[in-house]
Formats: C-alpha cells, structure tokens, sequence
C-alpha cells in the first residue's frame, strides 16, 4: 500500500494522542513578547525558538516591516526572476554582500531554499560532495538532488574528511565539501580551523551553513568561520533570516563572481515566489542591529553559559561546552515525552526531538537560549528541570546505569 510507510508515525501520533501530549506543531496562541507566549492554553517562557538575538519583537524590526507593507504591499507574487525582484530584495543583497565582506549574495525565501538550492546546485553528476554526516536536512535534500557522488565524513571530524579527500586523488580539487558553524541539535560547533586547514591542503570548495552561528559568533556577528579566523577559506556561505535576525528567508554569499550565474540555475530561486517586502525590511533593520548592538551577542552569550552551567550542575547529559543550544540528551522516547509533558507543566517549551533529526538514536530535550531571556526565566527553566529530578522523571548522568 502507498501509505504503509506512514503506519510508523501514526502509530506514534496515537501514543501521544494517549498521553494527552502535543510537541510536535504545539499551537501558540498568543506572543508576548520573544521570551513568552501562551502555548496550548499555558502560559510558557519560550526555551525553544531560535530567536537568538530576542529581534522578533524588536520595535525597529515591527516599524520597518509595517512601513514596507504600506509601501509594497503584503507579498510580490512572483519569483525574483519573474516580476518579483524589487529594490528592497536587491538592498539587502548589497547589506548582506557588505556586512560578510564579499561582493556577491542571493537572498532566498527560505534558508532552507537557500541550502537546498545551493547545495543541488554548485556539485552535479560527475562532481564530488563531501558533508558532515549531521548535515541539516535542507543540505542532505540538496545533495541527493544534485546527482552528484556523495560522501559522508564523520561529525566534526577533519581527520576523516581528510582520509576521504585522499581517496579522491586528483579529484580532490573540485571537491565540494559541506559542514556546518554551530550545529542545530546539540549546538557543538564545526572545528573550522582543522577543516579549513584540510582544505588547503587537498583543495576542494568549502560550503558553509552558518545558520544557527550567524549573529551568535565571530567579532561583527558572521559567524563560526569568523570566530575561528578562517573566512578566507570559506568559498560559500550560507545562512537564514530566520534565527538571529527573527524574520524568514535565506542567503549565500560568495566571492566568487560565479554565483551570479548559479542564480540563474537554482530551482529554488527560480521556480518560488520571492520573500514579502515586510520580511525584507525587518530583515535589514536586525542586520543592522546585530552590527551596532554587540551587547546582544554578550547578552546571548552571558545567558548560554547560565542555562549551560545550572543544567551542568544538576549533573544533566549535556553537550561538552555552553552554546546557545543546550540539548539535555535522553535515552527513552516514552521518559523524553514525560519530560516535556512535565516541563509544560512548569511553564517552558522546549523542543522535544527524536530520531532522525537528532543526530544519534538518542532524544533530546533542546533548548534554545536568546539574548532577550531574562536571570529569572533562565533560572525557573533550570528549576522545571531540577524538578524533573526530584519526581525521578530524569537521572543524573553520575546515577544513570
Ligand atoms: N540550515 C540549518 C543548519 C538549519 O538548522 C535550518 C533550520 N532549522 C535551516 C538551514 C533552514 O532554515 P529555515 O528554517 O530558515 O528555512
């Protein structure tokens, strides 16, 4: 049968239909602000958005957007190429082109668009692709598009990467290899120094998804590749609107002049309609913000190590260092929802994630941190999980068989 392949979700949609739970598309019935909201009848601190910098609801964003709405209208309906490229799109080109140093950039609808169409783009048949095997899905649907050879090396491992391009031989040059800045689920961040470095010395091009590291690292806010003082090995950078710059859409920029020909060959550029002017304008208000306000990153940061160091200190399965991405990793999917459940209960919404968009066959309670989170929030999330201790819903790692 068609649908016999959808029997498994199902199955498990019934379990949680059981357990009165809903973590997956939970309504939000009212913001208050980037750090709260009423979720399903509650009232939450919001522990799992990626709003990094707290820019959703920052006043200059809300104005700007309102005032291109009057402007423009609500939508282009229509693809850049057809009639749906206006000055704004065009403007934030050269400000995102500007702010990465580069001199070309395409702005996408979606940041998955963005990595997508990219990634389907730059390697076809014949070519080599070499990405990291925690690859965000918008990449792994890019490069299985492509038609290109593809090879997985191991998470955040350049030594691998490095034996894989080796096998290549002379190939190796026009390799495309794909990693990621700070990575989506457990927040640990590619070792660009190394991956770089195995990129100087075996050739390759170098596509970098800085999506979730994008205003949370690097001097001005670029990102991993910045932090690690790498930028000039990077050929393509990637990244969305969609986190710290709290809108929707995507980007890759490049300095290479070629891209103004790839453009032109990628689907998911051509064949959509382009983002709304409101989304372009709050967009380049928060690209400015994220350059003029580096506090932001401060705050962001200050806030990552208080949910990182009270998590740690409750002896919680966390990742190895603070990232504003904490996942608590957990082992049982039925004491996971539990958790969640209870964690609701509390007044925080984190994300619960199973495999396989956690990178193991673990399951994570993800939480997110933004610059906007208050000592307070941050410590009544540290307490929902103390909490999740005392009623025996969670073991300590030091206890755990
Ligand atoms: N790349 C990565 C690494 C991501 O985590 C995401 C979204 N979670 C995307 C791309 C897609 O971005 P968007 O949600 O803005 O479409």
């Amino acid at each position: 049968m068609l649908f016999d392949k959808f029997q498994t979700m199902a199955d498990f949609q019934a379990e949680l239909a059981e357990q009165h739970v809903k973590p997956f598309g939970a309504v939000t019935e009212k913001i208050l602000s980037a750090t709260e909201g009423v979720v399903e009848g509650r009232n939450v601190i919001l522990a799992g958005t990626n709003n990094y910098l707290g820019l959703s609801f920052d006043p200059r964003c809300i104005e700007a957007s309102r005032e291109a709405a009057s402007r423009w209208g609500t939508g282009t309906t229509g693809s850049r190429l057809a009639n749906g490229s206006f000055t704004e799109h065009q403007a934030l080109e050269k400000e995102i082109a500007e702010f990465y140093g580069v001199d070309h950039a395409i702005v996408f609808s979606t940041g998955y668009a963005a990595t997508m169409g990219m990634c389907s783009t730059l390697a076809g048949p014949g070519d080599t692709i070499l990405l990291d095997a925690d690859s965000h899905a918008s990449i792994y649907a890019g490069v299985k598009l492509s038609g290109a050879d593809i090879i997985r090396f191991k998470h955040n491992n350049p030594e691998d990467l490095a034996k894989r391009l080796r096998r290549l031989g002379d190939r190796a040059g026009q390799a495309l290899i794909i990693a990621e800045g700070i990575y989506s689920m457990l927040g640990d961040v590619a070792p660009l120094q190394e991956i770089a470095a195995v990129k100087r010395e075996y050739g390759g091009y170098l596509f970098l998804d800085e999506a979730h590291s994008m205003g949370a690292l690097g001097e001005t806010g670029r990102g991993a590749a910045q932090a690690a003082g790498v930028e000039a090995d990077v050929d393509f950078f990637a990244g969305t609107f969609s986190k710290s710059l709290g809108a929707i859409g995507g980007f890759c920029v490049s300095q290479h002049a070629e891209l103004e020909a790839i453009r032109f060959c990628i689907n998911a550029y051509i064949f959509t309609a382009s983002s709304a002017p409101s989304i372009i304008a709050s967009t380049r208000a928060a690209l400015r913000i994220i350059q003029e306000e580096p506090q932001l990153r401060q705050q962001l940061w200050d806030n990552a190590h208080r949910l990182y160091d009270g998590l740690k200190a409750l002896d919680l399965p966390v990742g190895p260092t603070a990232s504003p991405v904490v996942a608590v990793e957990m082992e049982d999917r039925k004491a996971t929802i539990e958790c969640w459940k209870a964690l609701m209960a509390a007044g925080v919404y984190v994300n619960l994630v199973i495999p396989p968009a956690s990178p193991s066959t673990n399951f994570l309670l993800r939480n997110s941190i933004s610059a906007a989170h208050t000592s307070e929030q941050i410590d009544t999330i540290i307490a929902a999980y103390s909490d999740l201790i005392a009623t025996g819903l969670i073991t300590p790692t030091s206890k755990a068989t």
